[in-house]
């Protein structure tokens, strides 16, 4: 069978948006490094993550699967730590990917760990977390989870709402457990950041944290330090995801310090530690920029000290929490081709083993990726090719827009980059399909972090 390889023909100009087709890239069997792992490279054509071939962990494995380059993984966690330097806190946020190995592997490297539901702290502690560097977040935590939370002696709590404190308040403290837990109030700056740019919103929309236009942020304080069994220990501002530049913390940063001398002037006291969240943003595709980790912590570093000395404020210990910028850049989704169709003069689909149930991010957020042709290279021309998912809906697409060599077929492989953060951790068991294992590479070796989950596995939630 023959292919177009570039068929974005006149026949459907009108049904194509504007820019289309999108431009050719020059080499489609390179691999950017700003996109792919690490230690990503072709061996005979094939590719080869942490020295173990494609060919190799499909064989052994099965797909899809995420394949996770523990080097790459680790390598940013210390990145991370050096460039914020001793003083200043960095946990990794659990919700990005979680397992007990890559919970052992940031510690390992010096972080601490975020969770926000009951599950994700278990999974720190059974990891052998210690529960001091264990921070716990959510906007609407259990009070079991608060309970497991106060037991296990967790570092912090970010408190998001007036019921948690009081839930808190008297959960703590003499007449509960007896632990008088380290509490960040959570502010809400209305800084909105979005991928490019920075929003400033005048009223603060949304679900998380306490308002600072309202005064509810200072309210907040108020009452955490009016509750003699919780032990008020600073700030909290996290204002999105997939951030590229520091302009928007920055001015987070300043309205978070203005509540601060407020509350010096109010109650006498500093804020110990400010805690600026994560959300620093990784490349999907080659048109992505992000910034380097040690220019963000310098910028962040000068925000905030800049910011103190203008208010007369001693400097809190500045605190980050990276989810996505440490594990998401390290992994790839190894599937294979089961179906390629052409729709003519339009453009062809390449239909692979997973799909939305284990990448939501296409269909949830518009999100852009970057795949290869992983099993092979290939000399044929580009196609236009869009990567389908097997689900029963049109919207199952794990690659929008991509060009493969034309000759793809059934029986290839397919590795899509970057998809270690929210792909894994948001995978659904939609058709009942089960979800992918993830495995670690490192050192030509192969070990299982996660394994695949059977439809056994489901079976034994269904009551019959
Ligand atoms: C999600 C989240 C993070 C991590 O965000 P990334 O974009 O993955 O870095 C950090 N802190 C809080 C409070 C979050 O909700």
């Amino acid at each position: 069978m023959s292919r177009v390889a570039h068929p974005a023909g006149p026949r459907h100009a009108d049904v194509l948006p504007a820019g289309y087709p999108p431009p050719v890239p020059a080499d489609l069997n390179a691999l950017d490094p700003a996109i792919w792992p690490r230690t990503a490279r072709r061996s005979g054509g094939a590719l080869v993550l942490g020295g173990v071939s494609v060919h190799a962990l499909a064989a052994q494995f099965g797909t899809p699967l995420f394949a996770c380059d523990e080097a790459d993984f680790r390598s940013r966690c210390r990145e991370f730590h050096e460039a914020f330097g001793a003083g200043a806190g960095v946990s990794y946020a659990a919700k990005a990917f979680c397992c007990q190995a890559v919970l052992r592997w940031v510690t390992e490297e010096g972080l601490g760990v975020d969770v926000c539901t009951g599950g994700e702290l278990e999974v720190a502690l059974r990891a052998g977390v210690a529960a001091e560097m264990i921070t716990l977040h959510g906007s609407n935590k259990l009070p079991a989870e608060l309970e497991r939370a106060l037991a296990a002696g967790v570092g912090h709590i970010v408190a998001d709402s007036f019921e948690e404190i009081g839930r808190l308040a008297s959960l703590a403290g003499p007449a509960g457990t007896g632990r008088r837990p380290r509490i960040l109030v959570r502010v809400t700056t209305g800084v909105e950041a979005a991928t490019h740019e920075y929003v400033a919103t005048a009223h603060d929309d949304q679900k998380f944290g306490f308002s600072l236009t309202s005064g509810a942020a200072d309210e907040a304080v108020r009452r955490v330090l009016a509750s003699p069994g919780l032990d008020f220990a600073g700030l909290h501002s996290h204002i999105g995801s997939q951030i590229y530049d520091t302009a928007g913390f920055e001015v987070a940063a300043h309205r978070v310090i203005e509540l601060a001398v407020r509350i010096r002037d109010e109650h006498g006291i500093g804020i110990e530690e400010l805690n600026l969240g994560g959300g620093f943003g990784i490349a999907y595709t080659a048109g992505d920029d992000p910034a380097d980790v040690r220019v963000i912590a310098a910028s962040l570093r000068n925000i905030v000290e800049s910011a103190c000395r203008g208010a007369g404020l001693a400097r809190p210990r500045m605190s980050v929490e990276p989810g996505r910028a440490i594990a998401g850049p390290g992994t790839v989704t190894l599937y294979e081709v089961g179906t390629v169709k052409d729709v003519d003069g339009l453009r062809t689909y390449v239909s692979v083993d997973g799909g939305m149930s284990d990448n939501i991010r296409t269909a949830l957020y518009d999100a852009d990726y970057t795949c290869v042709l992983a099993s092979r290279e290939s000399g044929a021309p580009p196609m236009l090719s869009r990567i389908v998912g097997r689900h029963c809906e049109s919207g199952d697409i794990v690659v929008r827009d991509t060009y493969l060599p034309a000759d793809v077929a059934a029986g290839d492989l397919i590795a899509v980059a970057a998809t270690g953060a929210y792909c894994r951790s948001m995978a659904s068991n939609y058709n009942h399909v089960t979800r992918p294992p993830v495995v670690a590479v490192r050192d030509g070796a192969a070990r299982v972090m996660l394994r695949r989950e059977t439809t056994d596995d489901l079976l034994r939630l269904d009551a019959g």
